[in-house]
C-alpha cells in the first residue's frame, strides 16, 4: 500500500500490438529498488534479453520518475531514462530535468516501451487518457517544432520527450530533448525511440504527488529550501550557471585539438567569457521545484544570428563543445552550432568528438579528401556547421559519423586507432591531466554505460582539497570509518577507493531524482534524504539501508553490463592522456592527486583495484562476485554471471 512518494502505478506499452497495460507498482519491487534509478536498472536486467540489438524491437525503453520526484523538495525532479545504448551496446541510465511532476501527476511512476509502431507514432497520457497517436505529420520535424506542436495540443504546462530527425535516422548518438531544453539520453536514447518509430511522448497530469507524512515532509523541504535560498553565491549562480567556474574551466578544462591542447586562455576569455555571455543571456530556467536556475535561454542580438532565441542545459555547453573543441571563433556561432545539434536531436559532445577525431585523420593524411566530401576538414565553423548537418541527415561522410568512433576506426584501418578517444565506445568528458579528480580520471573509465563522469563527482574534482575536507564529504554520504581511513590516508589519497563512496551517493540522489549538479546535491546528505524517504513513503528506512539500496541500483546496472560482456578491459583510460596536453606554461601530465609524481598506466591498474575491492568485486574481471551480490540481496541475478 503506497502512502506517497509513489504515485502507484505504472505503464506497459507495446509499440507492436498498440497494447497499453495499467499495471499496479509492486511495493515489494520499490522497496528493494528506489523511485528512478533503481526499478530502471531492474527493470532493464529482467525487461531487456541479453545480447539484443539495441535497434530490435525486443529492447525496451525504461522512463521512470525519482522517489521524490514531483513533490515540493528543491531539485528532485530528475527523470531516468534506461534502455541498450546504440553507440556502444551497453545498458545505460540516462538523467534529465523535468517530466518526473508531470508523470507522477498523470499517476504514473514509470513506462515500459517496447516493440516497434508500424507508423511515426507518440504516446500521448492526459490522467487517465492513455494513446498511440499518428506521428506522420510530426516526423521530420526537428525538436523544437514537435515540442511546440505537441504542447499547442495539449496545453503550454504538458511536459514533451522529443526526438529530433537524427533520432528518426538511427544516428547513434541522437539524444531527446526535454521540454526543449534538457537534455536525456546520452549514448543514442534518440536513436532508440527512432528505431520504434517513436517521435515523442507527451504528458499532462492533474493529481500532484502526496507524500504520507505531511507536516515532516514540509519541515524538511521548509529547511532544505531556505538552505539553498541562503546560498552566497545563488544570485550569480542563477545569472551564470556553472560559467561561474570560468577561471577554473580556463586553467584545466578547455582542452582542444582532439585531447592535445589547452587552449589558450586570454583567446578563449575574448571569444567566449562571462562578458560575451552576459550580452546573450536571455533568462534563467528553472527545472520543477528548483531554486538554483541553471539552464538558460540565449538570445543573439546582433550580426549574422541575429534573432536566434536557444533554449540550453547549461551555458556553457556550447563552449565546451563548439567554442573549444570546434574553435569557430565566437559565442554567437557556438550558440548557433549548439542549437542546430539541439535541434537535429544530436549529443553535441559526442558530435565535436567525432569532428575532432575526423579532423585529426585528415591532418594526418588517413582521411582524404574525397573521403571527405570535398570538404577540407579544419577545426571552424564551415567545418563544423556541414558536419553537423551531414551528421543530422546521415549523408557521405555524416552516415559513417553516425555509427560512432568504432565504426570510424574500423572503415580507416588500424591507424586511426590512436586517435579515437573513446572509453567503452564512447566520447570522454573531462581531461584527467590538469588536475587527477573524481571526474576525470577513475569515474569516466569505470561507469558500466562508459564515460560519464558527473557519477564520482566529489570535493576531490577541485585539485589540492584538504583530506581533512575530503574525509566530512566522506561522512555526510555515509562512508563509515573504516572506509574513510582507506581513503584518506595514511600513504595518500585514494582516489580508486573514494570513486565507490561517490557513486553509491550519486546513486541515492538517482534513486530519489535529487539532481547532480555540484549547486544542488551538496545541500544533501545522507541523514536528510533517509528523512526525506520516510515522510514521503510512510516507510522507515535508516541511513545504512538507504546506502544500500543505492549499492545495489548500482550493482544491478553493472551486473547487466557484465552480463553483456564488458569487464575490466573495458575500464581503460585512453593511453592519449598518458601523453603530455601542450599549454602555453609548457606540458602538463597526468599526476596524482597532491602533483608530487607522474602516473604511469600501472599505477591507473593499482587505483582500477583499489576501486573493486572497496566495491567488493572480482580484481581479475573488475566483476561483481557472487558474495557481494548476495549481500546486497541479488542472489537471484547473480546467477546470470558468468563463470
Ligand atoms: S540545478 Fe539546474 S539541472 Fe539541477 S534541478 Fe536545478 S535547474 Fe535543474
Amino acid at each position: 500500500m503506497f502512502k506517497g512518494g509513489y504515485a502507484g502505478s505504472a505503464l506497459h506499452i507495446d509499440l507492436t500490438a498498440g497494447k497499453i497495460e495499467r499495471v499496479a507498482l509492486d511495493e515489494g519491487l520499490a522497496r528493494k529498488f528506489i523511485g528512478g534509478f533503481g526499478l530502471n536498472n531492474k527493470l532493464a536486467f529482467d525487461h531487456i534479453p541479453q545480447g539484443i540489438d539495441p535497434f530490435s524491437p525486443q529492447n525496451v525503453i525504461i522512463i521512470g520518475a525519482g522517489l521524490l520526484g514531483g513533490t515540493a523538495v528543491p531539485g528532485s525532479s530528475k527523470i531516468m531514462a534506461t534502455t541498450k545504448m546504440p553507440i556502444n551496446q551497453a545498458i545505460g541510465t540516462a538523467f534529465g530535468g523535468g517530466f518526473s511532476y508531470m508523470l507522477k501527476s498523470a499517476g504514473y511512476d514509470y513506462l515500459i516501451i517496447s516493440g516497434k509502431a508500424q507508423r511515426p507514432c507518440y504516446i500521448k497520457i492526459i490522467d487517465e487518457e492513455i494513446e498511440l497517436c499518428e506521428a506522420s505529420s510530426l516526423w521530420g520535424k526537428d525538436i523544437h517544432e514537435v515540442t511546440d506542436e505537441l504542447r499547442a495540443r495539449y496545453g503550454s504546462t504538458s511536459n514533451v520527450i522529443a526526438i529530433g530527425p537524427a533520432g528518426e535516422r538511427l544516428v547513434r548518438f541522437a539524444l531527446t530533448l526535454i521540454n526543449k531544453f534538457a537534455t536525456l539520453g546520452r549514448g543514442g536514447l534518440g536513436a532508440v525511440f527512432g528505431s520504434k518509430n517513436l517521435k515523442a511522448i507527451v504528458v499532462q497530469g492533474s493529481r500532484g504527488v502526496g507524500v504520507a507524512r505531511e507536516q515532516e515532509f514540509m519541515r524538511l523541504v521548509d529547511s532544505l529550501t531556505e538552505t539553498m535560498l541562503k546560498i552566497p553565491f545563488r544570485n550569480e549562480w542563477i545569472r551564470l550557471g556553472i560559467y561561474l567556474g570560468w577561471p577554473t574551466w580556463t586553467k584545466v578544462g578547455f582542452v582542444g585539438k582532439n585531447w592535445s591542447e589547452l587552449y589558450p586562455e586570454d583567446r578563449a576569455t575574448q571569444l567566449y567569457g562571462p562578458q560575451e555571455y552576459q550580452k546573450i543571456f536571455k533568462a534563467t530556467i528553472a527545472c520543477p521545484s528548483c531554486p538554483l536556475g541553471d539552464k538558460a535561454v540565449l538570445e543573439i542580438k546582433e550580426g549574422e544570428f541575429a534573432g536566434l532565441v536557444a533554449p540550453v542545459s547549461h551555458g556553457l555547453g556550447c563552449v565546451l563543445s563548439w567554442g573549444i573543441r570546434g574553435d569557430v571563433g565566437s559565442l554567437a556561432r557556438a550558440v548557433k552550432c549548439h542549437d542546430l545539434c539541439n535541434r537535429y536531436g544530436l549529443d553535441d559532445l559526442t558530435a565535436t568528438a567525432l569532428m575532432d577525431l575526423v579532423v585529426d585523420l585528415y591532418q594526418a593524411g588517413i582521411i582524404s579528401r574525397s573521403d571527405a566530401d570535398g570538404l577540407e576538414l579544419k577545426r571552424d565553423f564551415t567545418t563544423s556547421m556541414a558536419l553537423i548537418e551531414k551528421m543530422g541527415k546521415r549523408e557521405g561522410l555524416g552516415d559513417l559519423l553516425a555509427e560512432g568512433f568504432r565504426a570510424v576506426v574500423a572503415r580507416f584501418g588500424k591507424e586511426a586507432e590512436r586517435y579515437a578517444v573513446e572509453i567503452k565506445g564512447l566520447d570522454v568528458m573531462i581531461d584527467p591531466r590538469g588536475h587527477l579528480e573524481g571526474m576525470g580520471a577513475i569515474s569516466q573509465c569505470v561507469n558500466p554505460r562508459g564515460t560519464y563522469g558527473i557519477a564520482g563527482n566529489s570535493p576531490a574534482f577541485r585539485a589540492g582539497t584538504t583530506p581533512d575536507k575530503i574525509a566530512k564529504y566522506c561522512q555526510r554520504i555515509g562512508a563509515s570509518t573504516e572506509a574513510i581511513q582507506r581513503i584518506c590516508g595514511p600513504a595518500e589519497f585514494n582516489l580508486g577507493r573514494l570513486t565507490k563512496y561517490a557513486e553509491d551517493w550519486y546513486s541515492v540522489c538517482c534513486c530519489l531524482g535529487i539532481c547532480a549538479r555540484q549547486s544542488v546535491i551538496q545541500c544533501y546528505d545522507l541523514s536528510l534524504a533517509a528523512q526525506l524517504y520516510t515522510a514521503a513513503t510512510d516507510w522507515d528506512i535508516s541511513q545504512e539501508e538507504l546506502l544500500l539500496a543505492g549499492e545495489r541500483a548500482w550493482n544491478i546496472l553493472k551486473l547487466a553490463n557484465v552480463r553483456e560482456g564488458f569487464t575490466r578491459k573495458d575500464d581503460r583510460l585512453p593511453d592519449k592522456f598518458l601523453e603530455p596536453l601542450k599549454t602555453t606554461a609548457g606540458e602538463v601530465y597526468l599526476m596524482d592527486y597532491n602533483r608530487t609524481r607522474r602516473l604511469t598506466r600501472d599505477d591507473l591498474e593499482r587505483l582500477l583495484d583499489d576501486y573493486y575491492q572497496e566495491r567488493g568485486w572480482e580484481l581479475a574481471r573488475g566483476v561483481p562476485t557472487k558474495e557481494k551480490l548476495a549481500q546486497l540481496g541479488l542472489e537471484k541475478e547473480a546467477a546470470t554471471l558468468p563463470h
